[in-house]
């Protein structure tokens, strides 16, 4: 801040602090010195200076709020996504208490299909790629409703779930996996080995990106792992949403935004090493990456590992100029989204949505549409049947609702399902109904 600028707040505050008193003083310095910085980087404490995005204030985006809430007020947190200038790593600052997003989930993994034939396909493959065995333990870190773990279970491997979501974790324990209610980091993983329990496959899906203590959580899988075993961890790729332009793939509970140049980095910081890689279709495009303990060099690092390092690189990854160009093709992606939306409902046209995903809550609260726009949405989900979005109160009905109302165009809100959901829905083309889908941009399908 410029001194000619400083002295002008000190007079305009002193002015203030006579007229108002000493509420309005304090308020205006607060002001000027959160201009200054954004706090240090959750994995190297730089101080963070730069905006990836800043996708304005938004609710959480999994508080569904039930009828009886609807006039109440309802908190509104910041969507301003950084990126360090010294390890690059793209972050959103812990707005929110991880404990308070947390405690009870509304989401549950086994209510998607193609989810849980992802995860059935992995324990094949584990299955054969490790050699488990009734002497194993299979541990997975935020194991959700054991829609993973379950297939390991039938095949006689021992497992152990860790999920912090209580309501989520009873489900899991009703199956019969053993599933602690505990959040994951250093000290659990501590715990855990201090009673004898060591992880032969150590397994985490969408929990990677979504830790706050990112630092924490990585030196804990060091600590859980047992010598000789793997890690696997799967997470959005940052290069599959910069280029896919999924920028509502940004929300409160996910903390950091992973290349694979950046995981490196901080596995390497707690004494792992990256040995394969693989690029999967699943959340839009995420890594799948598998690690071991460092001081294990009889294990080589596969091709693969140097191959994606390579194409990161040359791609731009590696330098902050590549970051900053993201904000404005979101920008754009909200326009285009816009003026469909409204040609639409200037032709009289109706439009209901599909799903009530996290992701959706982004786009709609970050693009202003509300019932003005969008009827009403629907989900599979029981537990948001008869709940509104958070934010913009579009209420969420059963699927069985677009065949009696019979909407013009149908906005898949996942549109990574967008081929499971078109198929699901294939009857709505009796009526003339046409799927819609935002990102990368607005496009229909018959
Ligand atoms: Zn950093």
């Amino acid at each position: 801040m410029a001194r000619a600028q400083q002295g002008q707040l000190a007079t305009r505050a002193k002015a203030f602090r006579s007229r108002s008193g000493y509420h309005w003083y304090k308020r205006i310095t607060m002001i000027a010195t959160q201009q200054a910085s954004f706090g240090p980087c959750r994995f190297c404490g730089q101080t963070l200076r730069k905006t990836f995005v800043d996708l304005g204030m938004s609710p959480l985006c999994e508080s569904y709020v039930p009828p009886e809430r609807l006039d109440a007020m309802e908190p509104f947190y910041p969507l301003n996504v950084l990126v360090c200038d010294n390890c690059l790593l793209v972050q959103l600052r812990e707005y929110v208490l991880a404990e308070e997003i947390y405690s009870e989930y509304a989401y549950f993994s086994s209510y998607s299909d193609s989810w849980l034939d992802h995860a059935r396909r992995y324990v094949e493959m584990a299955m054969g790629r490790f050699q488990l065995g009734p002497q194993s333990l299979v541990v997975e870190v935020a194991s959700n409703d054991g829609y993973l773990l379950q297939y390991f279970l039938a095949q006689g491997i021992p497992v152990l779930g860790i999920e912090p979501a209580a309501n989520v974790a009873r489900v899991a324990q009703q199956k019969g996996i053993r599933t602690l209610v505990k959040f994951f980091g250093r000290q659990t993983a501590a715990e855990l080995a201090a009673g004898g329990t060591r992880a032969d496959l150590l397994v985490g899906n969408n929990v990677l990106a979504h830790v706050p203590d990112l630092n924490g959580f990585v030196a804990g899988l060091k600590g859980l792992l047992a010598p000789g075993g793997t890690i696997t961890m799967e997470f959005p790729h940052l290069v599959r949403l910069v280029e896919g332009n999924q920028f509502d793939t940004i929300y409160h509970e996910h903390f950091s935004y992973l290349s694979l140049l950046v995981t490196e980095r901080i596995f390497v910081a707690h004494g792992l090493t990256i040995f394969d890689v693989e690029e999967l279709g699943t959340h839009g495009g995420s890594l799948r990456i598998y690690a071991r303990h460092a001081e294990e060099s009889d294990r080589p690092v596969l091709a693969s590992v140097e191959e994606l390092r390579r194409r990161e690189t040359e791609a731009g990854y590696r330098r902050i100029e590549t970051y900053l160009g993201f904000a404005e093709r979101v920008a754009e992606t909200k326009r285009k989204l816009l003026e469909f939306l409204i040609a639409a409902r200037r032709q009289d046209k109706r439009i209901a949505g599909y799903g009530a995903p996290g992701k959706g809550n982004t786009l709609l609260n970050y693009c202003g549409i509300r019932t003005d726009f969008l009827d009403y949405t629907v989900d599979r989900n029981p537990y948001k049947q008869g709940q509104f979005l958070p934010g913009t109160h579009i209420p969420i009905f059963p699927p069985e609702r677009l065949a009696q109302t019979r909407p013009d165009y149908i906005l898949i809100l996942p549109w990574n399902l967008k081929d499971e959901i078109i198929a699901q829905l294939a009857y709505a083309r009796d009526w003339g109904a046409r799927f819609v889908v935002p990102i990368p941009e607005v496009k229909v399908y018959p």
